[in-house]
């Protein structure tokens, strides 16, 4: 492929660009079911863009309204992965969690608790009694399990697809850059920055942060790019809880919360900040807001042992002005073609969901385009 790529003009039925963990198990997926598919990642490794820098937390899908894309793909993508870790090895734990309201919450708790039940996702009330005795050091008036949250290894899980895909016949390609694309015909031509010229049947844009930029103005129609930041504390301490403890989420996140890692390693985060630019330093005078957020819910917890961790930034949308809260699949059609599909604000749950957008976006081309198996 190295060879094909410097020789100025190539053909695929299906080039993906992006390496992410959506983009991966999107190319895994069409490589699974006979197509010929390239794989593009501007960087030098696969994964080293949003998908590197998550709290690595399987979803369970309690929180996103019923119909939307979230909903779906988010609790059909956490069962998918549950099944994916187990049969390859892939390092995760059920861990479960706890989301906790303060004096004044408990309406909105119960309003996360109703939206479980519709989402048919597995929810439960905890007593105070059951409170105090499980989680001594956890201050709240009133706390909802989720048994079926859990933490992953985002890197074993996209190094694992990117096997399975090269093992499909996939072609990786790393260190290149597509600047543009465009509609020709039935087909769709992918520009890279070296001058290569990729032609194929069905161009998948996985480019996360970059998705819009790739996406002609007259498509995107009012889309702009809203950049959310998160950035992380971790905590150098014994933690005394056994499992995720989240707060009530904010308007713009899922509000700071303590996620464990599978060495036991313990942070709080992220925040939720607009920027504009992409920096991804976390500023240590941002510890007395961390302190005040995590003291809500552990008041022991020792300001000494909270040190800036990671940042990661949140690739979301604004539409006229207002966020996009689902994400988007954006198909470039040509009357019944659609050559170019474009993953637009693939925010989180976009980790636990990787694997349901795959097949959505599949299902969403495969009426139109046949592979051959071989
Ligand atoms: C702070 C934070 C915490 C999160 N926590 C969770 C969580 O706990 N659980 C969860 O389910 N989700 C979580 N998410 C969301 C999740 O991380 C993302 O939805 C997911 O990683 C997106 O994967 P992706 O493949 O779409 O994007 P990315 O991982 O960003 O991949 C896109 C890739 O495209 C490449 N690229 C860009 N432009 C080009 C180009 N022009 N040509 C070629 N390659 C290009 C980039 O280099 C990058 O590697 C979190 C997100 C953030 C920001």
């Amino acid at each position: 492929m190295e060879n094909e790529l410097l020789n100025n003009t190539v053909n695929t039925e299906v080039l993906v660009i992006g390496g992410g963990a959506v983009g991966v198990a999107v190319a895994r997926h069409f490589a699974r079911e006979g197509a010929q598919v390239v794989l593009l990642e501007r960087e030098s490794t696969i994964g080293s863009g949003t998908s590197s820098r998550s709290s690595g937390v399987i979803h369970a899908g309690l929180y996103y309204p019923e119909g939307s894309h979230k909903e779906r793909l988010c609790i059909e993508g956490k069962a998918l992965l549950y099944r994916y870790c187990i049969d390859n090895g892939v390092p995760f734990e059920q861990t479960g969690k706890w989301i906790v309201a303060s004096t004044g919450q408990e309406s909105r708790l119960e309003a996360i608790h109703d939206q479980a039940v519709k989402n048919s996702v597995s929810v439960r009330r905890l007593s105070k009694h059951e409170i105090h005795r499980s989680e001594p050091e956890l201050r709240c008036r009133a706390a909802l399990e989720s048994p079926s949250t859990g933490i992953i290894d985002a890197h074993y899980l996209i190094h694992s697809l990117v096997r399975d895909f090269e093992l499909a016949g996939g072609l990786v390609h790393c260190r290149a850059e597509a600047v543009s694309v465009e509609i020709l015909g039935d087909k769709a031509q992918t520009v890279l920055r070296d001058g290569t010229h990729v032609i194929a049947g069905l161009v998948i844009n996985a480019a996360g942060l970059d998705a819009l930029a790739l996406v002609p103005e007259s498509v995107a129609h009012s889309y702009k790019n809203y950049y959310l930041k998160g950035s992380y504390f971790s905590y150098g301490g014994k933690i005394p809880f056994k499992r995720l403890i989240y707060p009530l989420p904010s308007d713009e996140g899922l509000g700071i919360h303590l996620t464990l890692d599978l060495s036991g390693a313990a942070r709080f985060g992220p925040d939720a900040r607009p920027v504009v630019e992409r920096e991804f330093s976390v500023n240590r005078g941002d510890l007395p807001m961390f302190v005040s957020a995590v003291s809500e819910y552990w008041p022991q917890c020792d300001i000494k042992k909270l040190k800036p961790d990671y940042a990661g930034i949140r690739p979301k949308l604004h539409d006229g002005g207002t966020v996009v809260e689902d994400f988007v699949f954006m198909d470039q059609s040509i009357g019944t073609q659609s050559p170019v599909i474009s993953l637009l604000g693939i925010d989180s749950p976009g980790l636990t969901s990787a694997l349901a957008i795959a097949g959505h976006v599949f299902d969403l081309f495969h009426k139109k385009a046949s592979f051959t198996k071989t």
